[in-house]
């Protein structure tokens, strides 16, 4: 029962947590059985019953560089103090442009235009409707149609909910956007492959199936993750994506990757269009690009697409893309931006990601012959674990699992039939080890 002495509540009454509706949370569970979080340092969270938690997820695959970073907070308290907003619409400041010209400069080549958003549902939203004029600019206005895949996870707008395709965040919500799926790319008999799997290049094909069944002249873009992440780390077999750009490129389709979980080093590399050797005709980010300390997202697009909005807009002081946010590049958030980007650089983030995901694999797969795990995949510094699911209450294991990971100071996704890791790149080999270990303590003590 609810102790409401207890340091676990911070100070606050069972009452008092109601009127916070929690996000994509059990909020009935969590009000009875709080996780409160109050300071976190480097790969830790500190719980409000003064526990240091191992954070294996790095936030939510948002803060890789490690929590706590004191260039990131004081570039913030200095930008507050001088500019704590700045109208977007019409008008600019310096940090924007700065910003703008930093993520471009790190991009692939051909990525050129950055636009800022606030996260990355919004970059997805935005991505849609960069699409969809571009394509009405080129005077193909019935180029509209979505293509995402099963699986995806392009956040929570109406755009990105209906192009991404985890089923229970689209099952509530009726028809949205016209949109239609590939197949997942998740196989079996690429169970338990370390990194990019084998088999299934041809799934990329049934890109040409659905352009046999809408017509090209009907389909805006592509949309897709280099590598899924909030579906359990479902990595693109071998060859897949540049079989996606092909088929693309033959029928004048857009490719749209959503880098807002790859982008800035998970895999190891700076992107995952980077890591595959694909480039897309536009990229979403948001997560890394300010740590996680701030919200930001960002739309980069090719030359061609922003040239096209340019060429196009009508009297030069008219909006050429009527989209935009109050706080589309918001001058904190770009200012926690430029010194996440410096730590990226400097502290050759990607790089040690890189250097560190082949102990990383190696421990994950250990796990492999444990009770109730189904499939282990992994590349770069993310890795799932699936399980089997519950004969009852399908997604009732992982939940358990990450509870009692909670109870021995670690902090797991679990979302789905999946326990998800994704911790900061600072991690060390002992971390790796502990968050294996406990894992590995849990996992076949649950029902
Ligand atoms: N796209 C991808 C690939 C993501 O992983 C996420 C978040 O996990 C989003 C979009 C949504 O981002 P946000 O929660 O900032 O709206």
């Amino acid at each position: 029962p609810p102790n409401e002495d207890d340091a676990r509540w911070a100070g606050l009454s069972r009452a008092e947590l109601e009127a916070y509706w929690m996000p994509f949370s059990g909020n009935r569970q969590f009000k009875d059985d709080p996780r409160m979080i109050v300071g976190a340092h480097d790969c830790y969270l500190r719980s409000a019953d003064g526990r240091d938690i191992l954070d294996t997820l790095s936030g939510l695959w948002c803060c890789s560089f490690g929590h706590g970073r004191s260039e990131i907070a004081e570039a913030i308290g200095r930008c507050a103090k001088e500019l704590a907003y700045s109208p977007p619409f019409q008008f600019g400041h310096p940090m924007a442009f700065q910003l703008a010209n930093r993520v471009r400069e790190l991009t692939p080549d051909g990525l050129d235009h950055v636009f800022f958003t606030n996260s990355g549902s919004e970059s997805a939203d935005t991505a849609l409707k960069m699409a969809k004029a571009y394509w009405r600019l080129k005077g193909r206005p019935e180029k509209t149609r979505m293509i995402g895949r099963i699986k995806g996870y392009h956040g929570v707008n109406v755009g990105g909910t209906s192009v991404g395709g985890i089923v229970g965040n689209r099952k509530h919500f009726g028809s949205l956007m016209e949109s239609d799926h590939l197949s997942a790319t998740l196989l079996p008999e690429n169970r338990f492959s370390r990194g990019t799997p084998e088999h299934g290049v041809h799934l990329a094909d049934q890109l040409e199936e659905l352009v046999g069944l809408h017509d090209a002249s009907n389909i805006a873009a592509v949309v897709v993750e280099p590598m899924s992440g909030s579906a359990g780390v479902i990595v693109p077999p071998a060859g897949y994506l540049k079989r996606l750009r092909e088929i693309c490129d033959k029928h004048d389709i857009l490719l749209v990757f959503d880098e807002v979980l790859t982008g800035f080093g998970r895999t190891g590399s700076d992107f995952g269009a980077t890591l595959f050797g694909v480039t897309p005709d536009i990229m979403t980010l948001a997560k890394n690009i300010t740590n996680g300390a701030v919200p930001m997202g960002a739309v980069v697009s090719s030359a061609e697409i922003y040239r096209t909005f340019m060429d196009n807009g009508g009297p030069d002081y008219v909006p050429e893309f009527p989209h935009g946010y109050t706080y589309s590049a918001h001058p904190i958030a770009c200012a926690a931006g430029l010194a996440a980007m410096d730590i990226f650089e400097h502290d050759r983030m990607a790089e040690r990601a890189g250097a560190m995901a082949p102990y990383f694999e190696e421990q994950v797969h250990q796990l492999k012959g444990l009770r109730h795990i189904v499939d282990i995949r992994n590349l770069g510094m993310a890795a799932a674990i699936q399980l089997e699911p519950h004969p009852r209450e399908a997604t009732r294991r992982p939940f358990e699992i990450a509870m009692r990971c909670w109870e021995k100071g670690m902090y797991v996704r679990f979302a789905a039939d999946t326990i998800q890791l994704g911790p900061p790149f600072i991690v060390e080999r002992e971390q790796v080890d502990q968050m294996c270990n406990i894992l590995a303590d849990v996992i076949p003590t649950i029902d």
